[in-house]
């Protein structure tokens, strides 16, 4: 057993954990830039909570309202811009991964004088306070040190990140994700297990980041039933109860503890492309990518030459979950019925993603060769 761990968030769940919990944000500052997408805080009510909690506790607040899907350095300098124009000293994000990574982009930006070139390669040794509310589960972006950002070119996603990046406060309230339609419900399911099965994975997994990642997993497997039969049946209302909708922010939350100590593997990096070439979902794209990428793990754990094979605990933590013994066939087909039909890339797209994902940071436990990750691109969307 060797391993440090580091996760300076204070935590609070439950349901109207804002307002209740308002004294968490008295000491953050005096006036907050709250950072959201374009409609979701306003639809599920977690902007009216905070709102009202800041005025609770007589602290002023303006709003930044554009943080698209997948955020751009522009973006993130935008919102550092009015954090200083507006004369604001704490910064809340609110939302799924994007707005609570550009909140944190910019609570560092803001405080460190780094210009637009050098964001990504930029050492932020500080940054404004910052609180997090999370309404996806999902990216677990809550408890992380990491803000991912795309380039304003749209042909590089990449992370900033630094101990300073730690939100100081997370509100877990999963009453905002009762009307959360399927696709997003699924897709930030899906990467919040793609968290916790490569942090399972990584070169920096330990003994406290897996007991976290099992547990994640087998809470995700647990939730699969509801997930695949909402998927099949189409229900337009969404049909998750809040104790589901728990349970998934809950494993999200975990599987962001994990990533925080062990970072991501390939999965991460092959999925950006995805998404920098089609628009697919974060959490889909993982998704596309899991079942080709466990599979040559597991593979490789054959040999005999890595080690104690790691697969098996994944599997045991996602049938622990399910009621039932899963191999990975069975998770295979699990994913399969949640992912529908696959995007297709042609061969010298796959050829260029290969050469990058090759050259980029590597973070398994088992790191695969160009040929490797070619087969496995070609496998996931060939
Ligand atoms: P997202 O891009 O934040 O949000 C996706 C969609 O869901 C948006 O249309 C959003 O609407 C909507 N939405 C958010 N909350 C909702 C709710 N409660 N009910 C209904 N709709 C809701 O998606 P995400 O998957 O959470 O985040 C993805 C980003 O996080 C990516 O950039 C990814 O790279 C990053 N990420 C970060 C980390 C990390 O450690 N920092 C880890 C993994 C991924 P609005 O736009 O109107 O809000
Ligand atoms: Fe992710």
């Amino acid at each position: 057993m060797n391993f440090s761990y580091l996760m300076s968030t204070r935590v609070i769940a439950g349901a109207h954990c804002v307002y209740e919990n308002r004294a968490a944000l008295a000491g953050l500052g005096k006036k907050a830039l709250i950072v959201t997408g374009r409609n979701s805080a306003k639809a599920n009510g977690a902007y009216a909570d905070l709102v009202k909690a800041l005025e609770a506790n007589g602290q002023a607040h303006t709003l930044f309202d554009r943080v698209m899907s997948n955020p751009t350095v522009d973006c993130a300098y935008e919102t550092a811009a009015m954090i200083r124009n507006e004369g604001c000293d704490f910064v809340i994000g609110i939302g799924g991964g994007s707005p609570m990574d550009t909140a944190k982009a910019a609570a560092a930006i803001a405080v460190n004088p780094v210009e637009k070139a050098a964001v990504y390669e930029a050492s932020y040794t500080k940054a404004l306070p910052l609180a997090e509310i999370a309404t996806t589960a999902g990216t677990g972006s809550e408890v992380t040190q990491y803000a991912i950002l795309t380039n304003n070119e749209g042909t590089l996603k990449k992370s900033i990140g630094a101990p300073a990046l730690f939100p100081r406060v997370a509100f877990l309230d999963a009453r905002y994700m009762l009307n959360m339609g399927r696709a997003v419900t699924v897709n930030t399911a899906i990467d919040a297990l793609s968290h916790a099965v490569e942090g399972m994975l990584s070169v920096r997994a330990s003994a406290l980041s897996d007991t976290l990642a099992k547990e994640s997993i087998a809470i995700i497997a647990g939730c699969f039933g509801e997930l695949l039969s909402w998927t099949e049946t189409g229900a337009v209302k969404p049909p998750l109860p809040q104790e589901t909708r728990e349970k998934l922010l809950f494993a999200s939350t975990l599987a962001g503890m994990v990533i925080a100590q062990t970072g991501t593997t390939s999965v991460h990096a092959m999925g950006y492309e995805f998404t920098l070439a089609w628009g697919t979902d974060h959490g889909r794209a993982n998704g596309l990518l899991l079942e080709a990428f466990l599979r040559f793990i597991e593979a490789k754990e054959k040999t005999g030459e890595n080690g104690p094979p790691r697969i098996p605990a994944i599997c045991a933590a996602l049938g622990r979950g399910c009621g039932e013994p899963v191999e990975l066939d069975q998770f295979a087909g699990i994913l399969n019925r949640l992912l529908g039909a696959r995007e297709k890339a042609d061969a010298g797209q796959i050829e260029a993603w290969t050469e990058r994902a090759f050259l980029g940071k590597k973070n398994g436990y088992i790191a695969a060769t160009r040929e490797e990750l070619g087969r496995i691109f070609t496998a996931s969307v060939g």
